[in-house]
């Protein structure tokens, strides 16, 4: 019996070497109750006047969103100090990652990131058409020489997150401007800052004042984070004027939607909502790297709203073995395998419920030997 080959519609070969994001998982089968200690998602949920806007926006439904979320835009404006019209609003930050590899990377070009970099680079680096390029870290963070020792005249786009996902690292703004320094005039940086708000170190900037001064410099940032938002999608990039009109052209025509414009203006305008965020994050991180640290478990210092530990190689005691002992006891944590860390867990800051408990399981885990 012969197989007919049809010939059918080919995906690009490139789209086809795309390793697919595998999210956060959010669930333990069998388990009711789990604390999502996987996806940095804030423990404190939105601002209550973000959902009031959302609910509000109901009535609108029927009718397309202003298209250019200028309301967002003006919002965040005020907020920072910013011009609304070099800031373009999108589906989330992914949205605009994926429209500036578009835009600034060609079939031949490669765009450059750091070695633990977001998994979301590669993705819209490959999906561009072009090659993916890493730069190995020091001590879980980026290291601008090794960056600028992989810059050849075919590196079109630098995408850093600073603070970074998964490792919780940060450069110091200092770092950020010898890399900018560094690059050559036509390649574009992009300062993925979608933990900023979180960083209390004064050596820190999310880079503004470089997008300001430069022609190559963006910088991204996420509702997704810290103001609670993250099923609404909403992500903007602040850019110089050419930068912004090309991304205008890409961009879906109503790639935000109304509520999330609504619910958007009223969480960036609640600044007490995203200080307390802020209070609660700083007091747990600290608490939870200490308690984790003593037992034997590595902890690598995060400015973040998440903490990467290193598990032992000893049996019974890996990070596998942590995750399915801890997904027993109804605590999700984020498995790191995909970005080249075997060895390691992310965990989200969570309530105080949910740090408590996973400071508890973790130190039966380890006293254990991983024998639930
Ligand atoms: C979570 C995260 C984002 C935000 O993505 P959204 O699409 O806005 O939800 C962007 N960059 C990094 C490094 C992140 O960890």
């Amino acid at each position: 019996m012969s197989v007919s080959k049809r010939p059918r519609p080919e995906p690009r070969p490139e789209i086809m070497a795309i390793a697919p994001y595998v999210p956060g998982k959010s669930g333990v089968a069998g388990l009711a109750k789990v604390h999502k200690l996987s996806s940095n998602e804030s423990p404190l949920g939105p601002s209550p006047n973000a959902i009031e806007a959302f609910r509000a926006n109901a009535a609108a439904l029927a009718s397309y969103p202003e298209g250019s979320s200028r309301l967002l835009r003006e919002a965040i404006g005020r907020r920072f100090g910013l011009e609304p019209e070099r800031i373009v609003c999108g589906n989330g930050s992914d949205d605009l990652i994926v429209l500036l590899a578009h835009v600034f990377l060609s079939p031949g070009d490669e765009g450059l990131y750091s070695q633990y970099g977001f998994l979301e680079y590669p993705i819209a680096i490959r999906a561009a058409g072009a090659t993916p390029v890493t730069a190995k870290e020091t001590r879980d963070t980026a290291d601008v020489d090794a960056l600028l020792a992989k810059v050849t005249p075919r590196t079109k786009l630098v995408f850093l997150a600073n603070p970074n996902n998964p490792t919780g690292t940060y450069l110091p703004f200092s770092e950020v401007k010898r890399l900018h320094a560094g690059l050559p005039a036509d390649t574009l940086l992009v300062l993925d800052a979608a933990y900023a708000e979180y960083v209390t170190r004064n050596d820190y900037a999310a880079g503004m004042e470089l997008v300001s001064a430069n022609e190559n410099v963006v910088m991204l940032r996420t509702f997704s984070k810290i103001y609670g938002l993250a099923n609404l999608r909403i992500g903007w990039v602040y850019a110089p004027e050419p930068i912004v009109d090309a991304l205008n052209r890409v961009r879906g025509p109503f790639n935000v939607n109304g509520a999330a414009i609504a619910a958007g203006v009223a969480a960036i305008e609640d600044v007490g909502h995203v200080a307390a965020a802020v209070a609660h994050n700083t007091r747990w991180l600290l608490w939870l790297s200490e308690e984790i640290a003593r037992f034997g478990i590595g902890v690598t210092p995060s400015v973040g709203n998440f903490l990467l530990l290193q598990f032992p190689a000893t049996a019974g005691r890996t990070a596998k073995d942590a995750d399915r002992f801890l997904s027993a006891r109804g605590f999700v944590l984020r498995a790191v395998g995909a970005y080249g860390l075997p060895d390691r867990l992310r965990l989200t800051v969570g309530t105080e419920e949910a740090n408590r408990g996973i400071v508890a399981a973790l130190g039966d885990f380890m006293a254990a030997g991983g024998k639930s």
